[in-house]
């Protein structure tokens, strides 16, 4: 049976304006009724938050919150397979990938931010002055306020966790708007944040969807202190210009086109696994996915055959299957953008290597969102497949002749977010990756993530870092206090 999904203000269950449908991807049935948060909702949120900052909850030490924290990811971990179950309804992946990296990942999330909040020190500073007097400059770390958290589709609960942990371990209060296409772990959290004994107010759900809704209501709120947002990076430029009037922060992790750099003497069996999982995983639908592969040319058909046949070997199916290895896009309007870009890469003269339609999965499957992992050779820079992000199971793959042209080639996008180089030449690695202008380049792997390293992008792939002692600085302000001694 259908859920109905309610926001969540001040610790109550509140209905919206009217409700819409949440839909399975993976076979079209009706997953939920989710209450649309109206202006009144997202005010009631906002005042709640506040609410909740001129509480107790002001006031608490860093111990009581490191300690809230890590009561939380016990209780996720307590609720691990009711999260599993809900984010596999709202996103069709296979089970195995929400409970190794969704789920796992969010109860690390809050004890990794327990533990860099619990370490912080103070900036302080021993000032000379004239005639061997001396002043003492020491910063105390407020919270921001009220933060409102905005996040996508395609990792909904280790996403929203990434924020909403360093948010509360810096003593800020929280109304979030998870996307429309995946409001369940959202509003699940909110049951497990109160079971662990936060404040009323703390943590609050509004749902919706972007403009002329929950989204566009909560960033353009005089009541927020500032914006931490994960999605495209034209939402992002909407999102500047709702708080511009108000001059509050932001914070954006924002779409990528990232690049992989293979040289000929990587390692190939390594690589062709690595890759494979930088193409595909989640159906291609992580910001850090790969869509470009440049090659170097001696290696070329070696990687693009042994690349080909790791994606025939991707089996689509129902998310409980244990063969099942993909999932389906997030929803039919996402597949309808995906084909659109499938289409595009023929008419600008693409040799489809693999894939290129939506597969026949039978009767089961045919209310689904599918779509067959797809690899393109015979394009260059200039093709706008190659120049915009597509968010699928996509890749195009292009030859370099030398290490300076690869690097010319990998930095040739207005994105900036992620790059991964592939060889078995340490310096050339350490070299190649360091030219790489974004905010993460891995070597020989992917996705590979210590949570205290700084998390985000450069050019359209967004502003700020998270992560580690990164999210303090987004979510405190320091006041200065100076003392003449
Ligand atoms: P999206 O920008 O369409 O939506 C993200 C969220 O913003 C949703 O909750 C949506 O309802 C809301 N929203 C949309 N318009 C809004 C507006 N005008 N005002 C306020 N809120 C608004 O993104 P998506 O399709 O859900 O997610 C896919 C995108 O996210 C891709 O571009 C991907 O690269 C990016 N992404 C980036 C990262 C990262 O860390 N850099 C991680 C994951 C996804």
């Amino acid at each position: 049976m259908a859920a109905e999904l309610h926001n969540v203000v001040g610790g109550t269950r509140v209905a919206g304006r009217r409700t819409f449908e949440k839909i399975d991807p993976v076979d079209g049935s009706l997953v939920a009724h989710v209450h649309e948060a109206g202006p009144d909702v997202v005010d009631a949120a906002v005042a709640a938050a506040r609410a909740a900052l001129d509480g107790p909850w002001g006031r608490a030490s860093v111990a009581e919150r490191t300690a809230l924290l890590r009561r939380i990811a016990d209780r996720i971990e307590e609720r691990f397979e009711d999260f599993v179950a809900a984010e596999v309804r709202d996103t069709g992946k296979p089970e195995h990938l929400a409970r190794d990296l969704d789920v796992a990942r969010a109860a690390m999330n809050f004890r990794s931010f327990a533990d860099t909040v619990a370490a912080a020190g103070l900036d302080s500073f021993l000032t000379d002055l004239p005639h061997g007097r001396k002043a003492l400059n020491y910063a105390v770390p407020k919270p921001l306020g009220v933060v409102a958290v905005i996040v996508p589709w395609n990792l909904p609960l280790l996403l929203l966790t990434w924020k909403v942990a360093p948010a509360l371990a810096c003593g800020n209060a929280v109304v979030v708007k998870p996307s429309e296409e995946t409001p369940s772990t959202a509003t699940l959290l909110a049951e497990v944040i109160a079971d662990a004994g936060a404040p009323t107010g703390v943590y609050n759900v509004v749902h919706g969807f972007g403009p002329d809704s929950a989204g566009e209501y909560l960033t353009a709120h005089r009541g927020i202190d500032g914006v931490t947002f994960t999605g495209e990076s034209r939402t992002g430029s909407a999102i500047m210009r709702a708080v511009a009037p108000s001059v509050r922060p932001v914070s954006f992790e924002l779409g990528g086109k990232n690049a992989a750099v293979v040289f000929a003497d990587c390692d190939l069996g390594k690589t062709l696994d690595g890759l494979a999982r930088s193409v595909f995983l989640n159906t291609g639908q992580v910001c850090l996915c790969t869509e470009r592969v440049y090659v170097e040319r001696s290696a070329f058909d070696a990687v693009a055959n042994g690349l080909a046949e790791r994606a025939k070997a991707l089996r689509l199916g129902r998310p409980g299957a244990p063969e099942t290895t993909t999932g389906p896009l997030i929803s039919h309007q996402h597949r309808k953008k995906v084909q659109s870009y499938l289409d595009l890469a023929v008419a600008e003269g693409a040799t489809v290597l693999t894939g290129g339609a939506v597969p026949e999965l039978g009767p089961d499957l045919a209310g689904g969102s599918w779509i067959e992992p797809t690899l393109w050779t015979g394009l260059d820079n200039s093709a706008r497949v190659v120049r915009e992000e597509v968010f699928g199971p996509v890749a195009a793959l292009i030859p370099f002749d030398s290490e300076e042209e690869a690097v010319r080639l990998a930095n040739d996008t207005d994105y900036g977010l992620a790059a991964a180089v592939w060889t078995t030449n340490l310096e050339r690695g350490h070299r190649v990756a360091q030219q790489m202008r974004v905010g993460m380049a891995w070597v020989n792997t992917w996705y590979l993530r210590d949570l205290r390293s700084p998390f985000g992008g450069v050019g359209l792939s967004g502003i700020g870092r998270e992560g580690g002692l990164h999210s303090m600085h987004f979510y405190t302000q320091p006041t200065n206090v100076c003392v003449q001694l």
